[in-house]
């Protein structure tokens, strides 16, 4: 009987990404409840001294995949080798992260074991011996409660909503044999971001701007209150069609989907498709000179003036503030 909770774990230039921490976190507090053991799958090249990360944050073992062919990330050689861990385990709960690696990884494995899979849940409990995940519906508008009727229930977490918890183990490592058939597709390039900026997916704080910036230029006082408060900067979607910033900045349903604790929306009125994006943060403070705007409907906080007075005067304070 299929049983234990499996993660899959995400790492990146023999770094595991932020959103690994919280699944296994996630996976931890899950098996506490119902007595179970947490796994980890952790795939790529050289990456075995990582399981005794995972460890900190909860996996009391890691299945290894170590092979060149898995390194950079291909999907069909990662999601040949997850799947055949997972089968080879029978675990009732597989979760994944909801990066953009972990949403395509996931609907692949999911396809390959005919299992169900919850996409971008943010929340999941175990109730009556079963995984209950919650994820958005209809851009957001509402939120749907899915149980599974066979194992192994598979769900991916949205990033940045579960929280990362250290609760050491054992993390005891399993090495296991990866035969990787040769992949119908290569990876030619990987153009890395350069900025040294945190990704949008990951960042604590964003200041985010729309239409209401006027033009690109202007987008240097939303770059100056992210510098100061250390945070990213986001657009919505009528900023990045109109070139004023890169399609990598778009937040929204076409967009990225984003959690941090602060997200602060400058010109941006509250299009459905950007709230997609957005709504999860914990804290959205709202600057727009329109009362109406339905932005303010989402906002914790909201100023309601001109974005080119107000933000340079709460940069001001903020960098006296945190200085
Ligand atoms: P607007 O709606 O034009 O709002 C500009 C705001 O700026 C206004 O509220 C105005 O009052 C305010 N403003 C103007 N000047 C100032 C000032 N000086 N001070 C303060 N406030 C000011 N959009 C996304 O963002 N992300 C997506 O991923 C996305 N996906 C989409 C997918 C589909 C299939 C479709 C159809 C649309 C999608 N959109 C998406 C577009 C979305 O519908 C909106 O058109 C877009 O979000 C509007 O962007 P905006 O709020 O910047 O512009």
């Amino acid at each position: 009987m299929a049983k234990g909770i499996m993660i899959v774990a995400e790492q990146r230039d023999g770094a595991l990404r932020k959103i690994s921490f919280e699944i296994a976190s996630t996976a931890r507090k899950l098996a506490d409840q119902s007595g179970d053991e947490v796994s980890a799958i952790l795939l790529g090249s050289g990456i075995e001294g990582l399981a005794a990360e995972l460890a900190k944050y909860g996996v009391d073992k890691v299945f290894v995949g170590d092979n060149a062919a898995l390194e950079p990330y291909v999907t069909e050689a990662h999601a040949q080798v997850a799947a055949k861990i997972i089968k080879d385990n029978d675990p009732a709960i597989v979760l994944f992260g909801a990066s953009v690696q972990g949403k395509d990884l996931s609907a692949r494995v999911a396809a390959k074991l005919a299992a169900g899979l919850a996409t971008d849940c943010t929340d999941v409990k175990i109730d009556g011996g079963k995984l209950v995940a919650t994820r958005p519906m209809y851009a957001g508008k509402c939120f749907g409660e899915v149980v599974f009727n066979v194992a192994p229930a598979m769900a991916s977490l949205r990033p940045n909503v579960f929280p990362a918890v250290e609760n050491p183990k054992a993390g005891a490592v399993t090495k296991v044999d990866v035969a990787v058939d040769a992949p119908k597709s290569k990876v030619l390039e990987v153009q890395k971001d350069t900025s040294g900026k945190v990704d949008l997916t990951e960042a604590n704080i964003i200041v985010s701007g729309g239409r209401g910036m006027k033009g690109p230029d202007e987008f240097k006082i939303l770059e100056e209150l992210a510098d100061v408060l250390k945070g990213t900067v986001g657009a919505s979607r009528a900023a990045v069609d109109a070139g004023w910033r890169p399609q990598k900045d778009q937040v929204g349903q076409t967009g990225k989907v984003v959690s941090p604790n602060l997200y602060i929306a400058c010109g941006i009125s509250g299009a459905i498709q950007h709230l997609a994006g957005m709504s999860s943060s914990k804290c959205i403070v709202a600057i727009n000179k329109d009362a109406e705007a339905p932005i303010f409907a989402k906002a914790d906080f909201g100023v309601v003036d001109d974005l080119f007075k107000v933000v340079p005067e709460l940069t001001a304070v903020c960098k006296k503030m945190l200085a």
